[in-house]
């Protein structure tokens, strides 16, 4: 429990309907009374259940600053834990500051970043991973990453953790005990049935941590590239999906000079979409940048959405672009199906592997080309509800243990003493420790609240 009463603005800068300072803390509803009056004088702050809320005004020495809605909620039933008031105030951004200051001049010091979030893992009210999702689900663009971050703040990833702790605290309790007690009365450890269990235990390691990547995708979106020779209707695709006249689409080759970049949902995921300048032997300067940045948005993309005129055989620089793409994860888009087709497919068939046949024009082809994508990035079987790994921190805490399984694996397999065995458990435990943060140090915990922003 804090000792102090912290107090910070958690809404957005700038003018909006609502504008709120929170405070958390042993002396958060004394500190509100400090500074609020509820419109009926019979009601007190102080004498007020949680999850209730009174509607009054803020004033300071010269006068009314705003009217408010004050929510008190006692700890430990609240979001930190301790009692907490949150004073929703008209989302001006004096009304906000100004009750902000008065908080601090009646006792309350300003939150440092993540404060809030950091007190409820402190308090035990979650573990790192959920404290890491809350920043998740603050910053998640879609629905798939939205789920993700619910599924992790409601416990999906602690309670796989939580299982393998279980799991490896036995094995190292059992080993403890029959090597520190071998005069006891103990069941012997049977280590055909440890090393079972050890590669039970690491192929669930193994499985989080292959799903990190895809956990990545549905978190900050793919990034997809639309490449194509000039002409083909890249910039009709790039319309069509986001929606919006925003790609110049004209019958002249080498119109789009630049990238340009859109994000899209598509089947729950954010796709950041760049459409590319067509990679041709650029005729001036301008084109001759748009065509080098059309090759770094392929070198970097998740997926690439490689559009070819059907209705056309194939030329040279369609030719030109193939050995651009090989071991990449591409979709050839044969574009105009509206049209006669006039490509030779099976050409393109021996180098590119997914086909789908589109027209911009039109929509034709839309719900295919979405499958595709899922297939492609092999996330159709994805569930953003499991236990997935959220971030770098994570990772390296899991890889870390994953490693240390190993080791104790393969120290059964060589006859080494269960002693040995059980170092290297215990070193993975407090690794998948660290992770949940049971047993992480203040610098790691620090370091995560830091990404936070004032006010969470
Ligand atoms: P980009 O240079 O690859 O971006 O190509 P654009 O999107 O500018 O399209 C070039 C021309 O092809 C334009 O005249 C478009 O209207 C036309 N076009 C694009 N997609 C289709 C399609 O699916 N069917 C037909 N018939 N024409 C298309």
């Amino acid at each position: 429990m804090h000792h102090e009463t912290i107090a910070a603005i958690s809404t957005p800068a700038g003018i909006g309907a609502v504008g709120m300072v929170r405070l958390s803390g042993a002396d958060a509803i004394a500190v509100a009374a400090r500074v609020f009056q509820p419109h009926d004088p019979k009601i007190k702050l102080e004498g007020m259940r949680g999850y209730r809320g009174v509607l009054g005004k803020v004033c300071d020495a010269d006068g009314p600053v705003d009217e408010v809605v004050a929510f008190i909620y006692r700890g430990p039933r609240s979001y930190t834990g301790e009692d907490v008031v949150e004073l929703c105030c008209h989302g001006g951004s004096y009304a906000v500051r100004q009750v902000l200051r008065l908080c601090l001049d009646a006792g309350a010091r300003p939150a440092l970043a993540g404060e809030f979030t950091k007190c409820a893992f402190l308090n035990g009210k979650m573990d790192l991973t959920g404290a890491e999702a809350v920043m998740d689900l603050v910053s998640a663009q879609g629905r798939g990453a939205m789920r993700a971050a619910f599924a992790a703040r409601e416990g999906a990833l602690a309670g796989e953790i939580a299982a393998l702790v279980e799991d490896l605290t036995g094995h190292c309790a059992h080993i403890a005990a029959w090597t520190d007690y071998p005069e006891e009365d103990l069941m012997p450890v049977d280590e055909a049935e440890l090393a079972q269990s050890l590669e039970n235990i690491l192929n669930r390691m193994r499985v989080l941590l292959a799903g990190y990547d895809k956990g990545r995708l549905l978190r900050e979106g793919i990034n997809a590239a639309i490449v194509g020779r000039p002409n083909v209707g890249k910039s009709t695709l790039m319309n069509l999906l986001t929606g919006q006249e925003r790609s110049i689409v004209t019958p002249e080759p080498g119109t789009t000079r630049d990238v340009i970049q859109e994000k899209i949902t598509l089947a729950d995921l954010t796709l950041n979409l760049s459409d590319t300048a067509g990679i041709r032997e650029a005729l001036d300067a301008a084109e001759q940048e748009g065509v080098l940045r059309s090759l770094r948005a392929l070198e970097s993309a998740d997926l690439i959405l490689a559009v070819f005129d059907g209705s056309q055989p194939l030329q040279e620089n369609d030719r030109d672009l193939l050995p651009h793409l090989t071991d990449k994860n591409v979709i050839a888009v044969i574009n105009k199906a509206d049209l006669p087709s006039m490509i030779e497919e099976d050409k393109l068939r021996e180098s590119l592997f997914c086909h789908v046949e589109f027209s911009a024009k039109t929509g034709k082809g839309r719900e295919v080309l979405e499958k595709a994508i899922l297939a492609a990035l092999e996330l159709e079987n994805i569930d953003p509800a499991g236990a997935i790994i959220a971030n770098e921190r994570q990772r390296l805490c899991l890889n870390s243990a994953a490693e240390n399984a190993e080791e104790a694996r393969a120290a059964l397999n060589d006859g080494i003493t269960l002693d040995a065995v059980c170092v290297c458990l215990d070193s993975a435990l407090e690794d998948l420790l660290t992770l949940t943060g049971q047993r992480a140090g203040e610098a790691i915990v620090d370091e995560v609240f830091t990404r936070f922003c004032v006010g969470k």
